[in-house]
């Protein structure tokens, strides 16, 4: 047995003989030459492995031809790029791990005459001298959301850290211990207090928290109040929790800041579209909160960014923090997020081309439209691979944003015959591009909420492929 596996390895093509083999040659002037050397070492190695354990067992596998194929395999998927478009057929409107919100026609538009040139993002073109990035997005925000202040950071997480650091650092802020969220992980409340230097104190407990609580722990140490959006949890049953007007009294009798981080943030009241409602952000600023911070690719629909609005002299705190200075927002952002808020202008426009917001309140009409044209465009299939149903379901809107909120959808369905459901869901994974998919009670289950009208075609055919799959 060793002898053959001795012998197999002899017959492994030689790294010189494959970089002059006719196929290679074809491609050789596509790729750096670093990366085909990269790819033939990697199949190499391969080949090497599987003689080892035995998966190689004759010569013929090792031809020169049948070698050069695998290297241009490999070369295609190494040279490809790491972040590629998908189709997101899960029904999750703001998909964190999909990238949350896609951003609106109108905006990428902007991109193209913007980002490849200078701009004035930080000069004043009325004085000709150094100006401010925030000032771009200062003015439309404030007349949006009726706040004395705004500045924007990184992202949200960023804006509650430089918010409790400017306001709290080296003293206490208080907060319920009905708040005390984790989001995704990697933000946690107490954890981003503890990095801010603040010292937190925890007032109430998990399902109860009076406005007494708050009174009973205030004293000179005292900086901020803190309101923390629950996002992905609902607290029901026996609870109580302290209206933020109560709270925002409390604050003024104490002259102690409030501040609130609404998660989301939303500028949209979605019960006007026949969904529950949420305080938007001009409604909690104009309960007297001193300052709001949420997220710029959640609800609003926009590019990852962090927005702080309230009160003039603690924005101004805020912006003078060095901190800021680390988390600022960059100029592909700040542009994507100056022309998503553009759309503000007008709530229906907003409705109409944010890509999250349409896709928030499709009405069940244009969604059982979007179902019968991908029916139409998968046609009839003979195949004893799966069979297909359409069914009604539930989409959500996700990114930590009303967790309770079922939107009625279509969903089709693949039941399995010759393929199994997990077989179904990883071929759709891998087809070019990506159709990510839920499985649900052995159901590969799409939900046509969240795929655009341009990827009909292509998800109807990534379908067709599957039911030819031998
Ligand atoms: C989502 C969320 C955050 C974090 O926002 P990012 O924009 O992801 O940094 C912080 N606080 C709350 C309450 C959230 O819901």
């Amino acid at each position: 047995m060793p002898d053959i596996r001795q012998g197999l390895f002899r017959k492994i093509p030689a790294v010189d003989r494959l970089l002059t083999a006719t196929q290679l040659q074809h491609i050789s002037g596509e790729y750096p030459r670093s990366l085909i050397l990269k790819a033939i070492n990697q199949v190499l190695d391969d080949l090497r492995a599987k003689i080892q354990n035995g998966e190689i067992e004759s010569q013929t596998q090792l031809g020169l031809a049948l070698v050069s194929d695998q290297v241009i395999e490999k070369l295609t998927m190494i040279s490809k790029a790491s972040l590629r478009p998908v189709i997101n057929a899960t029904g999750v409107v703001v998909h964190t791990n999909l990238g949350r919100s896609i951003l609106a026609e109108k905006v990428l538009r902007r991109f193209r005459s913007l980002s490849g040139g200078y701009s004035n993002l930080e000069y004043d073109l009325e004085r000709g001298v150094r100006g401010s990035r925030y000032n771009h997005v200062e003015d439309i925000l404030k007349d949006l959301t009726g706040a004395e202040a705004a500045m924007v950071v990184n992202n949200n997480a960023a804006a509650v850290l430089v918010s409790l650091e400017t306001l709290a650092r080296g003293r206490e802020v208080v907060v319920s211990r009905g708040q005390l969220v984790e989001i995704g992980g990697s933000f946690r409340i107490p954890d981003v207090m503890r990095k801010s230097g603040a010292r937190m104190v925890e007032v109430g407990t998990t399902n109860k928290t009076h406005l007494r609580d708050y009174e009973e722990v205030i004293g000179p140490e005292t900086a901020l109040l803190l309101k923390v959006h629950r996002s992905n949890f609902e607290l029901v049953g026996f609870t109580e929790d302290v209206p933020l007007m109560e709270l925002v009294g409390l604050g003024k009798r104490n002259g102690i800041p409030v501040m609130e981080d609404l998660g989301s943030g939303s500028f949209v009241d979605f019960s006007n579209y026949g969904l529950v409602r949420e305080p938007t952000v001009q409604e909690t600023l104009s309960q007297g909160v001193s300052l709001v911070t949420f997220s710029g690719d959640k609800l609003l629909g926009g590019p990852q960014a962090g927005i702080i609005l309230g009160q003039r002299e603690l924005v101004e705190a805020i912006k003078k923090n060095q901190l800021s200075r680390a988390l600022r927002i960059d100029k592909l952002t700040l542009l994507a997020l100056e022309e998503t808020l553009r759309l503000y202008r007008d709530e229906r426009v907003a409705v109409k081309e944010i890509p999250t917001l349409r896709m928030i309140c499709q009405s069940h009409g244009a969604l059982t439209k979007k179902a019968d044209r991908l029916f139409k465009l998968i046609g009839k299939l003979r195949t004893g691979n799966f069979s297909i149903e359409f069914s009604k379901g539930t989409s959500m809107v996700g990114g930590g944003a009303l967790p309770l909120l079922e939107l009625p959808t279509r969903l089709l369905g693949l039941i399995p015959g010759k393929l199994a459901s997990q077989v179904m869901e990883a071929r759709l994974r891998s087809y070019n591009p990506p159709v990510i998919t839920r499985l649900e009670k052995e159901r590969v289950l799409l939900d046509v909420r969240t795929v655009q009208e341009r990827e009909l075609k292509t998800v109807a055919q990534a379908i067709r492929d599957l039911a030819q799959m031998e």
